[in-house]
């Protein structure tokens, strides 16, 4: 059949691919300009590109699926394996054992899925923004943009979170705010220098009190430094200059140890985040009727949680996935797939939503301070205090490794409940990483601004 995909990020280069290979004709659908011949990529549109990523065994498993020589490309260029093993996360070798996840920039997968989605035969990239989904006798048939029109049997909408394309087909999104904003910068270790701590298998994770520091490893030596700041807090929102962003770095001991001038530079300027939300928006309309058989959303138009997490390319290649087989299932009968594939995501995707929404509130409340934020002992504890209850009884990494690894759902998490009760009511308590206070590093920043004048801080 004719698809018209609307989105080229991995969502729909994914899709492309997937489709073409089972047969259909595929146009894909993107005003991006793609790389430039540098390998260099502005990306506009999409905000997160040059943030952090990691990339779970979920969305690498599906990858291997659909576009393998992507995969084999990835390694080549020095994207490293994560295998949750230990906290090194490292195969070696060059290997990719099954479930294992990739530390690489989304800049390199994102090209390399677009090299080969372009030489895919049975795909034609469309560039244009795409307005409308065209509609004849109740059922999608094409989409419409200012300079053209495209049939197709089925549209496919992966336009991501800022997407509007047929916005007021569904019924609205659920969603809240995740409360914490992204400042980050990527640097590259110098020839033969070692790499810092590593504490994770995305790299290192310090816990702070008010914030959250994270090393983000890549391929090729380079590595990403974030400060997931509360976006409340204004004072730290001055992060962005380059000045407070190094002051920061050189406080917080385990950003300051991976960017040690002797072992490190700088490869970006810092890059500031936008607000993040934790939304879901299923098929289905008010009325809980597909709107309008032959329109499919995939991705982040279904789904986005907290990105210090890593989970957006899975859930969003899981949704893939899952439809390909639906098409393959359900063939020309549109409303089967739409209907199968809201209920598979009700099922499988929501719950990482809902399971964000309630840690982010908690999170939220417990950097404002707010009386009793800290735990209800008598309550359900939220997923990230069941998972910091590790330190006090290793034991129940056995509940928890799965849902780490997002091979069970977060609702797995409730036959530790009553042992995380205990541990809580005993009084204990997760503690921070070694460095300053949110209240201490905010006067830093500011510190280190002192100098500026005022309108080169607007
Ligand atoms: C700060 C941040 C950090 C993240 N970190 C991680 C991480 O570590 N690990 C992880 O797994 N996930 C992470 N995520 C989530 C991840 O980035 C998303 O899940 C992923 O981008 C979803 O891909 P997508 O293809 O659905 O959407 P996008 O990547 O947003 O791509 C959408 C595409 O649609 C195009 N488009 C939009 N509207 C139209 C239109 N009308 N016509 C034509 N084209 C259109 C856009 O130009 C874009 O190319 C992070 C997210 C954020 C915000």
């Amino acid at each position: 059949m004719d698809v018209a995909v609307v989105g080229a990020g991995p969502t729909g280069l994914v899709s492309v691919v997937g489709l073409a290979r089972r047969g259909h004709r595929v146009a894909l659908v993107d005003n991006d300009r793609g790389p430039a011949p540098d390998g260099q990529w502005a990306r506009r549109g999409v905000m997160q590109f040059h943030h952090p990523h990691a990339f779970r065994g979920q969305a690498v498993d599906v990858l291997r699926a659909e576009v393998p020589e992507a995969v084999d490309a990835l390694l080549a260029l020095g994207a490293e394996p994560i295998t949750g093993a230990d906290a090194s996360g490292g195969a070696g070798g060059g290997e990719l054992p099954a479930g294992a996840g990739l530390r690489c920039r989304r800049m390199v997968v994102e090209r390399e899925l677009r090299r080969v989605a372009e030489r895919e035969p049975g795909v034609r990239r469309v560039r244009t923004r795409a307005d409308v989904v065209r509609r004849d006798g109740g059922r999608a048939v094409g989409v419409g943009a200012r300079d053209r029109s495209l049939d197709a049997d089925l549209v496919v909408v992966a336009t991501g979170r800022g997407g509007r394309l047929a916005d007021g087909l569904r019924a609205p999104e659920e969603s809240s705010d995740c409360g914490l904003s992204y400042v980050s910068r990527q640097y590259r270790l110098r020839a033969g220098a070692e790499q810092g701590p590593i504490t994770s298998p995305i790299g290192a994770v310090a816990e702070h009190d008010g914030y959250v520091a994270i090393v983000f490893v890549h391929d090729a030596g380079v590595f990403s430094t974030l400060i997931a700041r509360p976006s409340a807090d204004r004072r730290l929102a001055l992060l962005r200059h380059d000045a407070a962003y190094d002051a920061a770095v050189r406080a917080i001991p385990l950003l300051a140890a991976w960017t040690d001038p002797d072992r490190a530079e700088p490869l970006t300027p810092v890059l500031p985040g936008g607000r993040l939300h934790n939304t879901y928006r299923g098929q289905l309309d008010d009325a809980g009727r597909l709107p309008l058989p032959g329109l499919v959303f995939l991705g982040d138009s279904v789904c986005t949680t907290n990105p210090t997490a890593g989970r957006g390319v899975s859930t969003s290649l899981m949704q893939v996935e899952r439809f390909l087989a639906l098409l393959d299932e359900h063939g020309d009968d549109h409303v089967a797939t739409g209907l199968a594939l809201d209920a598979w995501c009700a099922e499988r995707i929501r719950p990482w939503f809902l399971d964000h929404v309630a840690n982010d509130a908690a999170q939220v409340a417990r950097w404002e301070g707010r009386d009793g934020a800290d735990l209800d002992p008598a309550g359900t504890p939220t997923s990230d205090l069941v998972v910091r209850a590790i330190a006090v009884d290793p034991s129940l990494m056995c509940i928890v490794g799965p849902y780490l690894t997002m091979r069970a759902l977060p609702g797995s998490l409730t036959a530790a409940h009553p042992r995380v009760r205990e541990i809580y009511a005993s009084g204990w308590r997760p503690s921070y990483a070694e460095g300053p206070t949110r209240d201490e590093l905010a006067a830093l920043v500011a510190g280190s601004l002192a100098e500026v004048p005022a309108t080169a801080l607007a």
